[in-house]
């Protein structure tokens, strides 16, 4: 069984690509230091997969004690790296935290890589580094735009960086630009469950319903959109999981990959946020308490992927409607009210 290195394995989207890895037959640890998750995570990864996995609870910035993980598991075939801090209005706030966190590990990472001749890599990078895209749906061609935030930046400096390093080491590397992950895994077993009150749609959403928060403020209803408000790619976490996998597969098949590949991981459809509503009051049978507000400031217009290449070249297929989505994230949040 081929061994993987999930770093962030305890946090949303990397509980959910450890049980696709599992299901696909790989062999998996995680390396997480719970700023962001807790490893209860991994009790669902095992109620689901019947697998349990060790996680090593240290802080990636920390360089010994990565390259010791990686020199114990230096028979692994590739690295899928999650961890990172994922906050675009902390980020705003405290940019030194998110540039020593995110790049300071990411560049751990790739050294031990290297150390280990751990040589195929995936990075989780996001649609945050198209900006405003005056083009839609957005391509991979899509040139980058100047960062919004701190956070954004981690990612454009990040994908430099696994560029470069591709460029004079053995290692092959896929950049995966997430558009809005969404929604919490079938089995109700695991889904998103961060250390700080979440400030995405969904999880406020869903939080409204069960009396977290007073009222759900859509923010902005005058925009040039269909129905006045913003418009993202919201794609449901275990589609976004399994492109990891295919994603691994492909750079475990080709011997030689010179070039860096990047994909976009959306559906391809921009839904408004009162579209998000509707599909949350009709998956789950009930009305939200909604009011319509101002405009806040910095917010993207419209933004949604061409994911023709993901397709064509991972072979992959988001499946999970938006109403799906919706349910299991309210089911989600519900167990954790509860
Ligand atoms: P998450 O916060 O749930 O998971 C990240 C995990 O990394 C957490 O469990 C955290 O404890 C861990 N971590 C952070 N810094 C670490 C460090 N220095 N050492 C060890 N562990 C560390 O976030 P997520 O939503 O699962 O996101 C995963 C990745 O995807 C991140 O890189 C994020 O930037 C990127 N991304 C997320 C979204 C999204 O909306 N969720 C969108 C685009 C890109």
């Amino acid at each position: 069984m081929a061994k993987i290195i999930v770093t962030g394995g305890c946090g949303y989207i990397g509980s959910h690509t450890l049980v696709s890895l599992i299901e696909s037959g790989f062999e998996v640890i995680s390396i997480d230091n719970l700023s962001n998750s807790y490893e209860t995570a991994l009790e669902g990864v095992f109620k689901i997969t019947g697998k349990k996995v060790q996680n090593y609870n240290i802080d990636l910035c920390n360089k010994e004690a990565t390259l010791k993980v990686f020199e114990e598991h230096k028979d692994a075939v590739g690295v899928i790296h999650f961890a990172a801090k994922k906050y675009v209005n902390e980020s705003v706030e405290k940019p030194l935290l998110y540039y020593k966190n995110n790049i300071d590990s990411l560049t751990n990472v790739l050294e031990a890589c290297q150390k280990f001749e751990v040589n195929n890599f995936v990075f989780s990078s996001s649609c945050s580094v198209y900006g405003n895209a005056k083009k839609l749906p957005v391509d991979e061609n899509c040139p980058l735009a100047k960062p919004e935030s701190p956070y954004a930046n981690t990612k454009v400096i990040g994908e430099q960086i696994v560029n470069d390093v591709v460029g004079i080491s053995d290692i092959k590397a896929t950049l995966l630009r997430y558009f809005n992950p969404a929604g919490a895994h079938q089995s109700g077993c695991i889904g998103e469950k961060p250390r700080v009150q979440p400030q995405n749609i969904v999880p406020r959403i869903t939080g409204t319903a069960l009396g977290k928060y007073e009222k759900f403020s859509v923010a902005g209803t005058d925009y040039p959109t269909r129905d006045g408000t913003c418009i993202r790619d919201y794609i449901h976490v275990s589609d976004i999981a399994n492109a990891h996998v295919q994603a691994l597969n492909c750079l475990l098949k080709q011997q030689e990959q010179t070039e860096v590949e990047v994909f976009n991981l959306g559906t391809g459809n921009g839904v408004s946020v009162l579209e998000m509503i509707k599909a949350f009051e009709k998956a789950n049978e009930l009305k939200l308490n909604y009011t319509l507000e101002a405009r806040r400031s910095g917010d993207v217009v419209a933004i949604y992927a061409d994911n023709t290449k993901a397709k064509n070249i991972l072979n992959w297929n988001p499946k999970i409607t938006v109403e799906q989505m919706m349910k299991s994230a309210y089911e989600w949040d519900k167990k954790n009210v509860l």
